[in-house]
């Protein structure tokens, strides 16, 4: 049987792929990629699918070249969300009991269990193992492992005291994010919302208020000199709050907070906002101010009381002269303190009115805002008056003169809002004490990084600039917590290493985790990891045998070549993992190149799992069979580009598959000599063979499925035109076909596997051969002249169908000598504007006059619209267009079903035969 049936295929070849993928040191040049390994606590949607089939068609493609290649995968269990998870589930909270049993479709029993964290993610990872392989993954699954097993821990104690004596970690107090509810610091992946929020320090300038303070909170405490006034918000509730036993007056949030920064806070009454408009305020820099009521003030935004620059804050400026123009408080004028190139006395004044802004809420505040602060700071000096001093330098002098004389507090607040935490809670900032930190603060470590980085090769090249400034702004990062699944901190046994921590050098620890499992976790000392990774010293330990075999399989697979990851861990995982690798490993031991991914949409939305807007990878593979899913995933964009699944188009792939697969099978058999149009064929196919492999060597799947399966598919369709009558193709199609089959394996594994047996008979196409191009099978001469030949095809089909008549005959006129020198010599020429001119100062050319400058021309415009390499063929390998036609006219006159001709266009006569063009003849229908 010989049907099309992706299901058959999946069967078939999972039965020879068990155990084919487990990978072991050899003769062989070593690949090993890795990839990110999941936090199994949902369903595999179809983005996830992307993130795994890149590598694996990488994998399989040098799998094939003849390396010897490891793909492994574990699962990063670590950390907080998943006794959430277990928590709600076992709360029978609604929205995530809805998520797991009817998205997920958790069977009841299991959900059940669920109550326990750990039955939660062995669920998931088995699930995920399941579908990985049911997408045809290669992967080498003796090496899982999950990151609460002990030998594992035992691993991340040994990194951990290498990083501890390396002095990379670091106890102190530092503002985090923090969940109040959870009573945990956060980080990246337990936000629902905010992620790109970072923790900004602000001066409070403290104004006083009778026998009270009213703190606002300023990230330019030098323009105190330029206050006119505060805004206040009449709708909101302040309080009056005993702050380390002074009185002040703030919003409720603002009080919250102050109590996580290391205040002693107490309510003591609350305040309506309106009751304080009108009231004044005073600093001893600015003097008397009054308090104007103002609803943009968010209460939830610092202390949530704003001072007012007007000259300098353009927000300032507008929501000024909104109360003005309704009359009120024009006595107040905007205070200039700082003069600065390019603006002129009031610059937020000039900013707004170049800009055409009539109200707050036009959203090119932000922007305008933004722009005045740089030129301030960068170019901007305060009036003599005020010291005279550059901005940049004013600006720390009077903070710290507000510190020291006029009672003046840091707040730490995020620069965007809301955080919130994955369980609902808004995220607040909070100084921790007594929190250790991985120090990525340290110039000499980021040193380390940056030199490193600059040795890597990064995919696509333009996300460089995203890593080095990733390694220039990366602060301290929290690295323990207090509730989670993972390993002990070593000198703290309270806290657990958090989960951005815990996952920075498992690739090297992948080498070994099929074998360090034989050993007793007990025996495990960091002694162990050293001699293992880094050849120090030698433990007595009756298993030398089993450290000898890890160290060799360390020393043969590390470094990683490539580690595949999504583009918004660039910012934290991707970087953190070079951190450690520098601060543990040799230099010859540090990884070598990273390929960062784009997003997946689901119908041109976003994919997420807690908005319900996926699809599973799982219901995929069963809807339109693996390779499809394969396919579309890799053939609809490049992995960096954003990818969007749509069912409808899902299933037109579906249908290329099959339309390979019957060309295949029909192919397969065809017997008898070759044609003239087969060295046509193989000589097309040798370049598709060629570009296929660069393109994948440059991770370019989109390029390499558009040669290897477009490209061919082309060619076969001007193939089978072009041969003889009754003729089906000859024994060369069976080449054509195992070359075909081997150039899509990488991409649709199981079809491939199916019909490798049907043509290659046995052994598993995963392990064959990669094409290599035969360059004794390339003819230029046969190539240009099929080029111009369907060329030729083509322009007598439109002008047919431009026209509407069925021609007597047609005749085909060839363009004279001359024009082709003309051609030649401007194609040839470097600077093709000069060219023409050259080419009059020739006699013969001059003698033809007006004619031959119109000549030159035409072809100028051909040349530009041929594509190059065709252009540079004909230079290389000028082609006998006569002859050409003479030998395809049989099948031009079978093609049309008229009478064809062949002339030269110089002594045709025609009227229409003088357009004739080198590669472009004159069609003339009779
Ligand atoms: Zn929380």
């Amino acid at each position: 049987m010989n049907a099309f049936d992706l299901g058959k295929f999946e069967e078939e070849a999972q039965e020879q792929w068990t155990h084919a993928f487990e990978s072991n040191p050899s003769k062989l040049e070593k690949f090993y990629l890795t990839v990110a390994y999941p936090y199994p606590s949902g369903a595999m949607h179809v983005g996830h699918g992307r993130t795994y089939i890149v590598p694996d068609v990488i994998a399989r493609f040098w799998r094939m070249r003849g390396k010897q290649v490891l793909y492994p995968m574990a699962f990063h269990v670590t950390g907080a969300p998943v006794i959430g998870i277990s928590k709600r589930i076992a709360n029978k909270d609604p929205k995530t009991i809805h998520l797991y049993r009817d998205l997920y479709k958790v069977p009841q029993n299991v959900l059940d269990e669920f109550a326990d964290p750990l039955t939660i993610v062995r669920h998931f990872a088995s699930e995920y193992q399941r579908v990985m392989t049911a997408c045809g993954i290669s992967i080498d699954w003796r090496r899982r492992f999950t990151t609460v097993d002990p030998t594992y821990s035992r691993f991340i104690e040994w990194q951990w005291k290498h990083l501890y004596e390396a002095g990379h970690v670091i106890k102190g107090a530092h503002p985090v994010r923090y969940c109040t509810v959870d009573d945990n610091p956060v980080g990246d992946h337990d936000l629902l919302e905010g992620d790109k929020a970072e923790v900004i320090r602000f001066t409070l300038v403290m104004f006083h208020y009778g026998d009270a303070v009213i703190p606002t909170a300023t990230l330019r405490p030098e323009t105190i000199h330029g206050v006119t006034n505060l805004w206040a918000n009449p709708n909101v509730t302040y309080v009056r709050a005993l702050v380390d036993g002074s009185a002040w007056i703030i919003s409720k949030e603002a009080a919250e907070k102050l109590a996580l920064q290391d205040h002693t806070v107490e309510i003591k009454e609350e305040i309506a906002g309106r009751d304080l408009i009108d009231k004044t305020v005073s600093h001893p820099l600015c003097g008397n101010v009054p308090v104007l009521p103002a609803d943009f003030v968010d209460p939830d935004m610092a202390t949530g009381l704003v001072m007012s620059v007007p000259a300098h804050a353009p927000f300032d400026y507008i929501a000024l002269r909104d109360l003005q123009n309704a009359g009120k408080y024009t006595r107040i004028k905007p205070v200039p303190l700082i003069r600065v190139e390019g603006y002129g006395n009031i610059p937020a004044q000039d900013a707004v009115e170049k800009a055409g802004i009539t109200h707050q809420m036009d959203n090119r505040m932000d922007a305008l805002t933004q722009e005045i602060y740089s030129a301030e700071f960068s170019k901007g000096r305060l009036f003599e008056k005020y010291g005279g001093k550059p901005v940049r330098v004013a600006r720390d002098e009077v903070a710290a003169l507000m510190i020291e004389k006029y009672g003046s507090k840091i707040m730490y607040e995020f620069d965007t809002r809301p955080v919130v935490c994955r369980c609902g809670n808004r995220v607040k900032v909070k100084i921790l004490h007594d929190q250790w930190f991985l120090k990525y603060s340290d110039p000499e470590w980021k040193k380390q990084v940056s030199n490193h980085l600059s040795d890597m090769t990064l995919v696509p090249p333009e996300v460089r600039l995203e890593f080095d400034r990733t390694v220039n702004w990366l602060k301290d990062w929290a690295c323990t917590r207090r509730v989670g699944l993972g390993t002990r901190f070593p000198w703290d046994p309270t806290q657990l290493i958090e989960p951005l921590s815990d996952s920075t050098i498992y690739m090297a620890y992948y080498t070994i985790a099929h074998k360090i499992r034989e050993i007793d976790p007990k025996l495990l000392t960091p002694e162990v990891f050293d001699y293992i990774f880094l050849g120090k010293g030698s433990p007595d330990l009756p298993e030398k045998k089993k450290l000898d075999s890890m160290r060799a399989e360390f020393l043969y697979w590390y470094p990683y070549n490539y580690r595949f990851s999504a583009k918004d861990l660039i910012s934290n995982h991707l970087t953190f993992q070079l951190f450690h690798h520098v601060a543990i490993f040799p230099k010859d031991k540090l990884p070598q190149g990273m390929v960062v991914f784009g997003m997946g949409l689901l119908n041109g939305a976003k994919m997420s799992s807690s908005k319900g807007n996926v699809f599973l990878l799982e219901d995929a593979v069963r809807d339109f069979g693996a390779d499809t899913v394969r396919m579309f995933l890799m053939g609809s964009a490049e992995p960096w580009q954003d990818f969007d699944w749509r069912n409808e188009l899902v299933v037109s792939t579906k249908k290329l598959i099959e339309r390979f697969f019957n060309t295949v099978i029909e192919s397969k058999d065809t017997a008898g000599e070759p044609h003239d149009i087969d060295r046509w064929l193989l000589s097309r196919l040798q370049a598709h063979i060629e570009r296929t492999t660069d393109a994948l060597s440059n991770f370019q799947t989109r390029q390499a499925l558009q040669e290897a399966y477009f490209g061919i598919e082309t060619d076969l369709k001007w193939y089978r035109r072009r041969l003889p009558e009754n003729v089906a193709g000859s024994r060369e199609l069976h080449t054509l076909c195992s070359v075909w089959i081997r150039l899509l394996a990488p991409f649709i594994p199981f079809t491939a596997e199916h019909l490798w047996k049907k043509v290659a008979g046995d052994g598993l196409v995963s392990f064959s051969p990669w094409p290599v191009a035969d360059k004794k099978l390339v003819s230029t001469r046969i190539e240009l002249a099929e080029e111009l030949l369907s060329r030729t095809v083509e322009d007598i089909e439109s002008i047919e169908k431009l026209i509407r008549i069925t021609p007597k005959s047609i005749t085909i006129s060839i363009a004279p000598a001359w024009k082709h020198e003309i051609f030649l010599l401007i194609a040839n020429a470097n600077d093709r504007t000069t060219v023409i001119k050259e080419i009059m100062k020739d006699d013969t050319m001059r003698k033809r006059g007006r004619e031959a400058t119109d000549v030159a021309k035409q072809c100028t415009t051909l040349i530009h619209r041929l594509p190059p390499q065709v252009v540079e063929s004909l230079v290389r390998e000028p082609i006998n267009e006569a002859q050409i036609f003479e030998a395809a006219k049989k099948f031009l006159e079978k093609e049309f079903g008229v009478l064809v001709h062949i002339t030269d266009a110089e002594s045709s006569g025609h009227v229409k035969a003088t357009t004739a063009l080198p590669f472009k003849p004159a069609i003339i229908f009779e």
